[in-house]
């Protein structure tokens, strides 16, 4: 809590404040500015009452500093969280590349895909067997025979596979068959399900609501960290602007200001935000020089016949192209893109 005191308060009443707050128990720190006096509260674990000091003299106004958000900052946690999904390390100095198709079509398909993503160097398989579409008569994906399959591909692989959960049922499935469970934007505030995602146990990618802001997603996070899941990996994903060239707009700048105010790690998914095959690499490009701790792409063996997302999925070569170009980018700025054993 912060109490302002009146421009004339004497040393006498921000004494008198001070001494109320410490005898409650709470640290008080005086912070005298040019024309009035500030005190802050801390040392209360719940938020205040301001009746603790609003009628003393000389108090105009108190409110909350406390964030809604605890866990998910470096308030509770200075140092970054790095955790390991098989053997692959997220977060840390380690980068992490998430690659496959937008949903799991068939076992060929995700087969296919997984061997490229696998020769590529790709950490994680990514691959929707819940696809939450525009339309209803679009392509819904496999549901448990995708997630099955999912669970088969790892096995043969022996790549980590992250796949979304959209409800009770593929939070179940995902529980028994994938390594990390993934929440996409439309989800990200459907807080039910992201604690049931949560008390899964695994890790959960939890991607931003197209419209949400900085607080939102750092809000969402918090309920997946105070189910007691600590690993929890962010995705910007791109937000929703008057930009029409584009599906999304990637905001880049969300990065650098996620890393300063959160220990969690952060990647980016440049296919959803930019909607474009062309646009993938200069977006994971940008994202990684941002401070981003990996990328999340979509690719396909033949992306005219995807199912979804084809547009912005990448030809398996670009994808070579793309772990190539990052594996330089990375000692560059102190990271490292580790090659699969
Ligand atoms: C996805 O990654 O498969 C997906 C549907 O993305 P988003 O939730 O970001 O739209
Ligand atoms: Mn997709």
């Amino acid at each position: 809590m912060m109490v302002i005191m009146s421009r004339d308060a004497t040393d006498e009443q921000i004494e008198t404040v001070v001494r109320r707050i410490e005898s409650a128990g709470y640290a008080a720190h005086v912070l005298a500015g040019a024309t009035r006096t500030a005190i802050a509260v801390t040392g209360n674990r719940d938020p205040l009452d301001p009746a603790l000091v609003d009628a003393l003299p000389g108090v105009v106004e108190t409110f909350r500093i406390t964030r809604p958000f605890r866990l998910a900052t470096r308030d509770a946690r200075s140092e970054d969280t790095v955790f390991t999904v098989g053997d692959v390390t997220i977060g840390g100095r380690d980068l992490v590349i998430v690659a496959g198709p937008c949903a799991v079509e068939s076992r060929e398909q995700l087969f296919d895909s997984a061997e490229q993503a696998k020769a590529a160097g790709v950490h994680l398989l990514r691959g929707g067997a819940y696809k939450p579409r525009t339309s209803p008569y679009s392509f819904q994906g496999l549901g448990e025979e995708g997630m099955k399959l999912l669970a088969e591909v790892r096995d043969r692989t022996g790549m980590p596979v992250v796949s979304e959960v959209v409800d009770e049922e593929s939070v179940a499935l995902a529980a028994k068959y994938v390594d990390v469970v993934q929440i996409g934007a439309r989800n990200m505030q459907n807080y039910i399900l992201l604690k049931r995602a949560a008390r899964t146990g695994k890790p959960v990618l939890l991607k931003r609501g197209v419209a949400a802001t900085l607080e939102e997603f750092l809000g969402a996070a918090e309920y997946i960290l105070a189910e007691g899941n600590s690993r929890v990996i962010l995705c910007e994903r791109g937000v929703r602007t008057f930009s029409d060239f584009t599906r999304n707009t990637l905001d880049l700048s969300i990065v650098p200001v996620i890393k300063a105010l959160s220990h969690l790690p952060i990647i980016t998914d440049p296919s959803h935000a930019s909607g474009r095959r062309d646009l993938v690499l200069p977006l994971a490009r940008a994202s990684i020089a941002a401070g981003a701790d990996g990328v999340m792409v979509e690719v396909h063996t033949e992306p005219a016949r995807a199912l979804s997302d084809g547009f912005q999925s990448l030809y398996p070569p670009q994808l070579v192209e793309m772990m190539r170009e990052l594996g330089q980018m990375a000692p560059v700025l102190g990271r490292r893109l580790p090659r699969r054993p």
